[in-house]
């Protein structure tokens, strides 16, 4: 390695969400992509003739973007109180907002704000969203992993406290929870939500929402109530912007004015401003699809829960989980994985199953049709 590279990045290795063919294994022409939990359904025509327009119309491009955002603050602002209901959220204020090039962007902003210079570790529970831990290495920021019930994938609360209390050298001070989780697609139960009520002042709770549109589970009425929470949200789901690049962050406005500090200037182009402002203001229209997404997920699961071969577990999102009962192992797994994409079906091998994205019904039936094919072999 370039000897003026830091030592710890030699043992990392980037990270490839959608990997190409290799000579071996050449990549399908036009696959199923169900490996990102993207939406299938790219934008309605006049929705993206609109962007066009605004692209032509409003947007100079040898001009810097608008690097407070202060009208999208806004927008989302009021999209998130809405979205609380019935709780009360109307004291979500823009003070309280800050976006992202990507939720994953203020992944590693929540890390620099709060662990970097060997004050804090990172505590996850696996399987979980792999970017917190690899976010955190790439910062030099050490991990603290528990485990999950094998059966609801409830956190190991037990070992999620002794590990708070054990750790030091750096102490935890931002814990990482998916609600609902990826890849298990489970919601936090009541016992974790109150866990993360207990947790004292000097650890914040990182609730990442980035499927809230799925589950409509959401802890924003409640954020008031805790300065050391905050709730992330994306646009690249529900909201089918992925390409646009955006999420947020809701919290504490102390804390929101930390992130700012850290934020690098004009992260958000003028086109992903702009994307997000039409998408908000059109919010019924695209999530319409939201409740069909459902009603296919359901139908997708029924199916793969009859494959006698796998275990299926329940879905609070876009996306199923699942795994081989019997312990065929890692291997089994990455054999399925790699005869699914020479199929034409890319899914997601993780945290020891399948995560497989719910796409449109035709893809949904091709899905099931190249499961069925490997097992009646
Ligand atoms: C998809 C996803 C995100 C979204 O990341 P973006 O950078 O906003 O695209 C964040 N958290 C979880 C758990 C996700 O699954």
């Amino acid at each position: 390695m370039l000897p003026f590279i830091r030592s710890d990045l030699g043992e990392l290795s980037a990270y490839t969400p959608n990997p190409g063919g290799t000579p071996d294994e050449p990549a399908p022409i036009s696959p199923d992509r169900l490996d990102a939990n993207e939406s299938p359904y790219d934008l309605p025509d006049e929705l993206k003739q609109k962007q066009a327009w605004t692209y032509l119309q409003e947007i100079e491009s040898n001009r810097y973007p608008d690097g407070t955002y202060t009208a999208l603050k806004q927008a989302i602002a009021e999209y998130v109180c809405e979205s609380a209901a019935p709780e009360p959220a109307d004291n979500i204020t823009p003070d309280r907002i800050t976006a992202g090039n990507g939720s994953d962007e203020l992944i590693r902003s929540l890390i620099i704000a709060t662990c970097l210079r060997g004050e804090g570790s990172v505590l996850v529970a696996n399987p979980t969203f792999s970017m917190y831990a690899i976010l955190a290495e790439t910062l030099g920021v050490p991990v603290v992993p528990v485990g999950r019930n094998p059966t609801n994938f409830e956190i190991d609360l037990a070992a999620a406290q002794l590990a708070i209390e054990k750790t030091q050298n750096p102490p935890v001070r931002a814990v990482f929870v998916v609600h609902p989780n990826s890849p298990t697609a489970n919601a936090l139960t009541p016992a974790e939500l109150d866990w993360l009520r207990s947790l004292p002042p000097q650890i914040l709770a990182v609730i990442d929402e980035a499927y809230f549109e799925f589950s409509r589970n959401t802890v924003a009425g409640e954020l008031h109530r805790h300065p050391n929470w905050v709730i992330l949200r994306t646009f690249s789901k529900g909201f089918r912007l992925a390409a646009h690049r955006i999420g947020y962050a809701i919290g504490n406005p102390e804390l929101i004015a930390a992130l700012e500090k850290i934020r690098l200037p004009y992260n958000l182009p003028s086109f992903t401003q702009a994307a997000a402002l039409s998408a908000l203001r059109h919010r019924q229209q695209l999530l319409a699809s939201v409740p069909e997404i459902i009603a296919e997920r359901d139908k997708l699961r029924d199916a793969l829960a009859q494959m006698p071969a796998l275990q299926v577990w329940p879905s609070d999102a876009n996306f199923i989980y699942l795994r081989l009962k019997d312990a065929g192992g890692a291997d089994a797994l990455a054999n399925i994985t790699q005869q699914l994409r020479a199929g034409g079906t890319l899914v997601r091998h993780t945290g020891g199953g399948l995560r497989i994205t719910v796409g449109t019904p035709d893809e949904n039936a091709r899905t099931i049709q190249r499961l069925q094919l490997l097992f009646s072999r």
